[in-house]
């Protein structure tokens, strides 16, 4: 399978969740995977903005001439991925987030947070910046600290999963009436309702 981990759809809302929707129809036969390589990882973060042109430059320079620490980013970007995926399906089914997935979360964060800066941010107040950070903590520390965020200020009844079964994306659902029900109603909505029209008739 090809990565497409340059080019996904961001319907997540947030940084946290887009990154956890870099992979899908997780309880199928056929589980869709973008993360392939660490390559894939700085595509991402070039893609979703978490990542500057000088960060990546330097990311894919570090990751090219260490096969061991590209190794150790795919791994740890996988293990964060899955953790905000756990912890994002648990509350939109209305349970509590794994307390495995939450240590998986707060380490990441520990270890990036020792690199980062406190700067201002461009939408006001401050926000952590990780763009001088070592490889690892450059690329994950947004996504970690993302999903805390989210954690620690989203009332968790905007947080949801996308119910089409080839799907299973998470999103902040920011409607008024907080009613969204698809990642994308264009995609899943319209597939879903395909699929029901033929299944009656
Ligand atoms: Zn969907």
């Amino acid at each position: 399978m090809e990565s497409r981990a340059g080019s996904l759809s961001l319907r997540g809302g947030v940084l946290a969740l887009d990154f956890a929707n870099t992979a899908g129809a997780r309880d199928t036969t056929a589980p869709i995977e973008h993360l392939l390589a660490a390559t894939d990882v700085v595509a991402w973060g070039t893609h979703a903005g978490s990542l500057d042109t000088e960060g990546a430059k330097r990311a894919s320079a570090a990751i090219g001439t260490d096969r061991e620490a590209a190794r150790r980013v795919l791994r740890h970007a996988v293990q964060l991925r899955d953790a905000i995926y756990a912890a994002g399906a648990a509350i939109a089914h209305g349970n509590p987030p794994p307390a495995v997935d939450l240590k998986t979360l707060k380490d990441v964060a520990q270890r990036a947070m020792g690199t980062a800066e406190l700067v201002p941010r461009a939408a006001g107040g401050y926000g952590l910046d990780f763009s001088q950070a070592p490889i690892e903590a450059a690329l994950l520390g947004p996504i970690a600290w993302s999903a805390i965020e989210l954690l620690a200020t989203t009332p968790f009844e905007r947080i949801k999963q996308c119910p089409a079964h080839d799907c299973g994306w998470l999103f902040l659902d920011t409607s008024k009436n907080n009613t969204r029900r698809w990642c994308d109603m264009a995609t899943c909505g319209n597939r879903s309702k395909a699929t029901r029209f033929r299944d009656r008739h």
